[in-house]
Parts: C-alpha cells; sequence; structure tokens
C-alpha cells in the first residue's frame, strides 16, 4: 500500500471514530465481533517486502440497530484495495460450474434473447458472462481491476474498467446500454457507497429487468461461526431484512429469494422495479419470517457472536499445539482472504504452519499478509508430505479433498478450523 493510502485510513480511523450506518445513516452503537488488528488480506507480500512496516486495520464490526446491516467501517479506499486484484474467480472449478447453471437457468426464466442485454458488476475475469456466448445473450461487464478484466476480453467478454455506481449508469443509458438482467455476485459487500451503487442499478435497469445479486448471508455466517469471512474488503454482510429495506429506499422490491450452499451459505435475491409487473414469490415473506424469528432483529443475538470466534480460536490453538508438541509436520491449502483473516486472529505463523499451497500462479512466491506463511504451488504437499493439511477455503473442502485424495498414501489428514476443528481422514473415505 503506498503512503497515500495509508494517509486515507488513518484520517478516516480519527475522523469516522463515531461513524453512521452505510446504509441509513443511524448511529452505530452495537458490536457484532472484534477481531483485533489485522494487515488488509488481499495484499500478499513479496520476499523483498516482508522486511517492510505493513498497515493494520482494525477488524471491529457493528451493526445498525435500524436496518440491521452488519458493516466494518472503510479503513481502505475500494480503488486501494480493487485496481490491483489477486482474485481470479475461474481458479474455482466449482463455482465456474455454478455460474453456469445460473446462466442457462436465468435465461430461460427472463426469455433472454439476441436482443437482451446482460451486465454483471464486478464481473471479474469473466467466470460467468462467457457462458452467455454460447446462448447468444449479448453481455457486458464492469470490472474496476485492470488485470482481471483483461482475461475476461480474452475470452470474448467485453469489460468495461470502472467502478459502478450513478456515474456509469447515467453514462451507459446515454450511450443506449440499460439491462434486461443485472448480476451482481459477491459485490455487494465490497462497495463503498452502497447508496450509489443500488442507485446506479436502479437507473440502468428496463423497466421489466430482473436484477440479481448473491452475497453470503449473514444468518449462515453466525449460524456456522464463519467469523473468517470478515475481512477489511467486504465493508458489508447482510440480510434478507437488510437487503427488502436497501431495495424499498431505491424504489425496488424483492420478487424472489434462494438460499444457496455457495460461500458457506449463500443468498441470491431477484429484485425489480417497485411499479413493475413481477409478482412476489412466497420465498420472500417466509425467509423475512425466518430471520425475525432467529433473532436478526435483536442486537442480543448479534452480541453473542464474539464468544463462538474465540472459542474456535482456542479450539484450533489447542489442536495446532497438540500436533506441534508430537512433532507432526504441517502445512495449508489455499491462500484466501478469509484464510488471512483466521491466521492473523489466531496468530498461526511459520511456527505451526510451514507453508501453504494454492492454484493461482499470482500467488506463487509471495506471502501471506501478517503471518508470512510462504505460498507455493500445489505440488510442494507432494514434495513434503506433511501429517496435516489446514484447508483454508473450508467452503472448497469437498473439491480439494476429492483433488487432494491421493495425500491418503502417506496417511496425512485433512483439518478444517470452520466451524470448529474437524479432522477428515481421506482413507476412510471413498474415492
Ligand atoms: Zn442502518
Amino acid at each position: 500500500m503506498n503512503i497515500q493510502a495509508v494517509e486515507i485510513a488513518r484520517d478516516h480511523h480519527t475522523a469516522h471514530r463515531d461513524v453512521g450506518c452505510r446504509l441509513c445513516g443511524s448511529r452505530l452503537r452495537h458490536a457484532l465481533v472484534d477481531l483485533g488488528m489485522s494487515p488488509p488480506c488481499e495484499s500478499y507480500l513479496q520476499a523483498d517486502q516482508l522486511d517492510q512496516m505493513e498497515p493494520y486495520y482494525p477488524l471491529n464490526v457493528l451493526v445498525c440497530d435500524t436496518c440491521y446491516l452488519v458493516q466494518l467501517k472503510e479503513y481502505m479506499s475500494a480503488e486501494t484495495i480493487f485496481s490491483e486484484y489477486a482474485y481470479f474467480s475461474s481458479f474455482s472449478t466449482s463455482w465456474v460450474a455454478h455460474s453456469k447453471a445460473y446462466c442457462e437457468a436465468i435465461t430461460k426464466r427472463l426469455g433472454l434473447g439476441s436482443d437482451s442485454l446482460a451486465v454483471e458488476l464486478a464481473s471479474n475475469d469473466g467466470y460467468l458472462l462467457q457462458h452467455f456466448l454460447p446462448l447468444g445473450v449479448p453481455v457486458l461487464g464492469v470490472e474496476p481491476a485492470a488485470n482481471v478484466a483483461r482475461v475476461a476480453e480474452e475470452k470474448g467478454v467485453t469489460t468495461r474498467v470502472d467502478f459502478f455506481g450513478v456515474r456509469l449508469a447515467n453514462q451507459m443509458m446515454a450511450e443506449g446500454l440499460d439491462a434486461d438482467l443485472i448480476i451482481g455476485n459477491n459485490v455487494l459487500a465490497q462497495v463503498p457507497d452502497l447508496n450509489d451503487f443500488v442507485a446506479g442499478i436502479k437507473i440502468l435497469l428496463k423497466p421489466e429487468g430482473v436484477v440479481t445479486l448473491e452475497f453470503p448471508h449473514i444468518e449462515r455466517l453466525m449460524a456456522e461461526n464463519q467469523f473468517d469471512t470478515i475481512y477489511h474488503e467486504h465493508f458489508s454482510y447482510f440480510s434478507l431484512l437488510t437487503i427488502d429495506i436497501m431495495a424499498a429506499r431505491h424504489g425496488l422490491r424483492v420478487i424472489d429469494v434462494e438460499e444457496l450452499p455457495t460461500h458457506g451459505g449463500s443468498l441470491r435475491v431477484y429484485l425489480a422495479h417497485e411499479g413493475g409487473s413481477w409478482a412476489t414469490e412466497d420465498s420472500v415473506t417466509e425467509l423475512l419470517t425466518r430471520e425475525k424469528r432467529h433473532g436478526l432483529t435483536e442486537m442480543s443475538t448479534y452480541a453473542s457472536f464474539g464468544h463462538k470466534a474465540q472459542r474456535a480460536k482456542r479450539d484450533l490453538l489447542a489442536f495446532l499445539i497438540a500436533a506441534k508438541n508430537e512433532g507432526k509436520k504441517i502445512c495449508g491449502y489455499g491462500a484466501p482472504g478469509k484464510g488471512n483473516t483466521l491466521l492473523n486472529y489466531c496468530a498461526i505463523g511459520n511456527d505451526f504452519l510451514d507453508f501453504t499451497v494454492d492454484r493461482n500462479p499470482y500467488k506463487h512466491g509471495r506471502f501471506t499478509p501478517g503471518m508470512h506463511i510462504p505460498i507455493k504451488p500445489v505440488e510442494a504437499i507432494d514434495e513434503a508430505r506433511p501429517d496435516y493439511i489446514l484447508i483454508l477455503p473450508w467452503n472448497l473442502r469437498d473439491e480439494i479433498i476429492q483433488q487432494m485424495h491421493h495425500v491418503a498414501a502417506w496417511g496425512a489428514k485433512f483439518v478444517v478450523p470452520i466451524p470448529f476443528v474437524t479432522v477428515i481422514d481421506p482413507s476412510e473415505l471413498r474415492k
């Protein structure tokens, strides 16, 4: 991070100590969890950066008692985080398959064709929009990270390198681009100005157009103790209750919602213009009712989450300390953002993990932020033959265990840290 970004962050830290809700402006008076100080989780270091100072910011999560938006203060500007992004969606096979199934289903449901336009916000490397091309549906991606957008263009996915909001929506409308379908997958959490983003969607959407947004469900996050999915790059965490309030603020309406297993439990919400002709499905009222029953309108529900995170930290450390005392060799699998929250919160460094591996070559030869664990290609596991492999992207555990089943040959076991420590012996699973 450059000096200017550090100064911006410092200004935020002092000037916005008493901060208002990102969605509704109410004063934030309630905490979800305080995970201490942590470096930005996508700032992978090169060897020559290891002796330099790293910026650390609080991971202190607050919840709004008016709109229930769970949120972090924006310590780093979005420009700093996303202009050179290390995350390429296509490196997860199951995520690409999930996206393909979505494109086929939504094309049928909305009757999309050659005169339609599907726009994806934060379209990453074209992992999703590419599946519309064989269906004959024109697409346009909007992606702020130029290095990632380049990869999308190579796949034939037209991509604008820009941040989305009212400014860009107006510009696109002036060019005659309005959307039958607007897709936002795992972007809502990363939008610093939520109201500007949703107002932009309202502008760009055709009168009978549909928006689908996917995001991790705060209900699942709390129920399954996924505190590691909290990091500085994710400013906001949503329930359907919050989405409903957000939509209403901008003349939009939630017409359907689905629960998905992705990212530890996500929601896919469908929005349309408030006055449009789409019927509202029963699923919407049903989930809103369930969220209320599960206490998501009560501040005491949120307050109890911090103890669960502390318990998970103690359990993981107890396991790792016992394993090291027995002389076991441990490495990681994956170097996802969430892994860095976990490693930093629990202070798990080279004293526990010799190295971690990742399928993304961008990360090879780099080091995890804060804990400085070296990241190697996946083959490094076969060379080192560790006793335990700690799976950091636990949401992909089944995919990873299947791909790495051969480690059973030397008796290695997998360790999944969330929701609580679980040891999996691959020799006991069917291949
Ligand atoms: Zn609020």
